[in-house]
């Protein structure tokens, strides 16, 4: 059972059915709201009838707040009460949020013995008229507009949500090697020793079953990621030294500007390191945009459309020293005497051309092996555009990578999640934040992840909200089968 979130969750059960164990096995305890439990914080304890107005005066006010921040309410009442139940779906709706009625389908006798085995049973007439006025509610749930969910007896207390089934893998040939999960680092340690930290993350990448890992290239740390004095390795440097320690990981750049390197200056590097790897190189290239990274290193950055260009140049350069011999090569931007590159590359390296723009996505189609967008909507709708322009190039669109960069926040289950995008949201509203982010468990991100390969995305680059360290990339191996 899947239960859409953020949602309004209303219990409907009488006593003893098992509302409280079922909210407890899945929901954070913030995120439930009990008039028992408010029955023991204004009144004698949970059962103290007296308190039950200030009990409920307060969930109202709890349900409210919470809706109105967008945030997962589960309230536990009986929830027979028509009027408070119908101002609850009004306030979920107002703010856009589903709301679900979970039924706790418990026989009236498991309800009864349970009520009995307990310290202060409520008297088994009441029992029996809650009964009767869960039958009651039951009838009307469909008709007031709930989304309703059925928890049979004893499927309630220890299984958590049903995992969408596996899917079985992608029949798309796109090229084996990328496709799959790359974990992209983006934030490294200021301190402490920085190999042994490097390694660390790729041996746990390889044991999470990852397809790669996929260093930034930057000059300075990016605002984006951190501050301007946080550390950020040279990563051919350092994808060298990673190349040491792995077997089966692709590593590579995502991305490298035109603007920082003579582009047959990467290609030495690029070749080298997937001769030092036995073939698991990539090169992610872009145009480049951070003009202050430029300006400090003393590097030009010329307009947009002269690193388009260098763009386009810097590829064909890359490919035809890349090209098996040694002739020499006259191509449309540019001519080489000789294309001398020793020793040679292992197999093909692709080039993933990095930018959403559809000058960018063009020459990624016509000229490079993959492109790379963002992994929201608009960036999904330039994966199908540029699927679209391979073909329109007269290539296979099986034959390139269709790759996206997403920024999911994974947590080891939902207490875990909150916590972190307590921590990482800064002053943006926490649910705003969770939904940008995805934020869920890994399980959660496998299905996700499997419907943007259903999309044509071959490759997910992810790079996760406060990644600290290996355990953090080993909770990722529930993706690394999502594209199957
Ligand atoms: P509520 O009154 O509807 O909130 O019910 P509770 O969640 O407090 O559960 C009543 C009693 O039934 C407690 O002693 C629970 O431990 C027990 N219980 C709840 N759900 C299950 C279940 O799925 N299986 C079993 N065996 N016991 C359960
Ligand atoms: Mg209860």
């Amino acid at each position: 059972m899947s239960l859409p979130d953020p949602a309004l969750v209303v219990l409907v059960g009488a006593s003893g059915s098992g509302k409280s164990t079922w909210a407890a096995s899945r929901y954070r305890d913030a995120e439930v709201v009990s008039s028992d439990a408010l029955r023991a914080v204004v009144g004698s304890g949970e059962h103290d009838l007296d308190a039950s107005a200030d009990a409920f005066a307060l969930l109202e006010q709890v349900v409210a707040a919470r809706l109105g921040r967008r945030l997962t309410t589960v309230v536990d009442t009986l929830g027979t009460d028509a009027i408070r139940r119908g101002a609850w779906r009004d306030a979920a709706r107002a703010v856009g949020l589903p709301a679900v009625a979970v039924v706790l389908d418990t026989p009236a006798g498991v309800c009864r013995a349970r009520n009995a085995a307990r310290d202060r049973p409520v008297p088994a007439r009441v029992l029996t008229s809650q009964l009767a006025s869960v039958a009651a509610t039951v009838d009307l749930l469909d008709a007031e507009g709930w989304q309703v969910v059925r928890v049979a007896v004893d499927q309630s207390s220890t299984d958590g949500p049903a995992l969408e089934p596996a899917r079985p893998p992608a029949s798309a040939g796109a090229p084996p090697g990328l496709r799959g999960v790359v974990l992209q680092l983006s934030r490294f340690p200021a301190e402490g020793d920085l190999l042994v930290w490097l390694r660390d993350m790729a041996a746990a990448a390889e044991e999470a079953g990852l397809a790669g890992l996929a260093l930034m290239d930057h000059l300075i740390q990016i605002p984006q990621v951190g501050r301007a004095w946080d550390p950020i390795p040279e990563p051919w440097v350092t994808l060298g030294a990673l190349a040491a320690s792995t077997t089966r990981l692709q590593l590579g750049t995502l991305v490298t500007p035109v603007t920082f390197r003579a582009p047959g200056i990467t290609a030495k590097a690029v070749a080298t390191l997937s001769a030092l790897t036995g073939g698991r190189a990539f090169v992610g290239v872009g145009a480049g945009w951070w003009e202050r990274e430029h300006a400090a290193y003393g590097l030009g950055f010329p307009s947009a459309r002269a690193r388009l260009d260098a763009l386009e140049l810097g590829i064909e350069t890359m490919k035809a020293l890349w090209a098996p011999g040694t002739k020499p090569y006259a191509g449309q931007r540019i001519s080489l005497p000789e294309t001398t590159s020793y020793p040679r590359p292992v197999g093909e390296i692709p080039v993933i051309v990095g930018g959403g723009g559809d000058r960018t996505l063009r020459i990624a189609a016509r000229l490079g092996d993959g492109c790379n967008v963002p992994s929201d909507e608009v960036g999904l709708a330039k994966v199908v555009r540029y699927l679209a322009l391979v073909g329109q190039a007269g290539r296979d669109p099986a034959s390139v990578h269709a790759t996206v960069l997403d920024l999911p926040l994974v947590g080891r289950d939902r207490d875990d999640v909150w916590a972190r995008v307590e921590r990482h949201r800064g002053r943006t509203a926490a649910a705003t934040f969770a939904a940008r982010h995805h934020a869920g468990t890994a399980a959660e991100h496998a299905p996700r992840l499997a419907g943007l390969a259903d999309l044509g995305v071959t490759t997910a680059f992810v790079a996760p909200v406060g990644l600290d360290g290996p355990d953090d990339v080993l909770a990722l191996a529930p993706l690394a089968t999502a594209f199957g």
